[in-house]
């Protein structure tokens, strides 16, 4: 698994967030002269035969990690996940009004607010009674007779709940994974589209990658900015304009490193090994809390609670000795959160949890 280097934390950050060490040392190494070329990577044009080199080698690595379908195209895009919020109703709705969405928690939420501005939203389901700690089962989901789609978060970073399940829905399933993205084997084919933020699983921020069934192209609403139009990024190649490009070349980097490791499946494994030692320490302690119902829980993002709050900011600081960082939990949760990427090694989660038994004896 991931090496360390000298200097180097355990980061258990939400995003923008660990990457391999491998990745890292493999920019250093190509930073100045990629290959021969005399330049960096951030220096290259998109159209130079390098970078096109680079940009399709990434896609075709990422097409091969998710076995994504040829009546698939892959966007290479900028805007950030809340960009696709906009992008998925002005592309998707087509000439219906009406659009399905699952709000699971914070950023299902915030996907919802953003689609409101475009259609009329059916919350289909919605956890937000049980403070979000549960995905609603789908046998009770109302969804509409004339959704355009029905949109889900696979995810959600910040409560620390996850599909472990995808439902059967009679319209196009749309999916924001911006944080599990690749951190397990996924059927492309049960969706639609599926979107993510590239500063999780992927790469560095500035990146986010589309995979849209081929067939849902060039139907965005009239008035859409071209640069909103999935047909016209497809079209291009995602080179309509200059795309990040180094964010493209690190996330092939990634995607590299990746396959080494055993692709999706071998991510799979190492994710539930890592969070199993983690629920398992909250399971066995009456000191730290998970606040996520059991089934639902996120393989990538745990969050926890201490028994006062008067003691996160010693378990924070205790922690930071021991360079386990970025603990702390999001300001509206409260509490910490370990968030456990395909880049965490289990070393990281050895040494969190056994951090952990060693602040609940001092405190307990
Ligand atoms: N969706 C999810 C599930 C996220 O975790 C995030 C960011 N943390 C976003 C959307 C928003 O992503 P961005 O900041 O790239 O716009």
């Amino acid at each position: 698994m991931t090496s360390s280097a000298p200097g180097r934390v355990f980061n258990f950050s939400a995003g923008p967030a660990a990457l391999p060490v491998e990745v890292l040392e493999t920019a250093r190494d190509e930073m100045l002269d990629y290959r021969g070329t005399g330049m960096s990577v951030m220096e290259m044009s998109h159209r130079s035969a390098a970078f096109m080199a680079i940009a399709e080698q990434a896609e075709a690595d990422f097409r091969e990690l998710l076995s994504v379908p040829d009546e698939y195209a892959v966007l290479f895009l900028q805007g950030g996940a809340t960009l696709q919020f906009s992008m998925v109703p002005l592309n998707l709705l087509g000439d219906r009004n009406r659009a399905d969405y699952v709000n699971t928690g914070a950023w299902s939420t915030k996907a919802i607010k953003e689609a409101r501005r475009f259609c009329e939203v059916n919350v289909a389901a919605s956890s937000e009674s049980s403070r979000f700690t549960e995905i609603p089962d789908p046998a009770s989901w109302s969804l509409s007779s004339d959704a355009a789609y029905l949109h889900l978060c696979t995810n959600e970073t910040i409560g620390g709940v996850q599909f472990h399940e995808f439902p059967e829905v009679p319209v196009p399933l749309v999916a924001d994974m911006s944080s599990d993205i690749l951190s397990r084997p996924v059927d492309v084919s049960r969706f639609a589209l599926i979107y993510a933020g590239a500063q999780k699983n992927i790469g560095p921020a500035g990146l986010t990658v589309v995979v849209v069934r081929r067939d849902l192209l060039g139907r965005a609403r009239p008035g859409t900015p071209s640069m909103l139009d999935y047909a016209v990024h497809a079209e291009a190649d995602s080179m309509s304009n200059t795309p990040p490009t180094y964010a493209w070349y690190l996330a092939g980097l990634v995607f590299r490193w990746l396959k080494a490791q055993g692709g999706v499946g071998g991510m799979q494994a190492l994710n539930q090994r890592k969070a199993a030692k983690l629920y398992d320490a909250l399971e066995r302690s009456n000191f730290y809390t998970s606040p996520v119902s059991r089934h639902d829980r996120s393989l990538m993002n745990v969050p926890f609670t201490l028994p006062d709050p008067a003691l996160d900011k010693p378990f924070l600081s205790g922690a930071e000795e021991r360079g386990l960082t970025n603990l702390k939990g999001h300001r509206s949760v409260g509490g910490m959160r370990a968030s456990l990427y395909n880049a965490v090694p289990e070393a990281a989660v050895d040494a969190l949890v056994d951090y952990m038994q060693s602040f609940e004896h001092e405190h307990g």
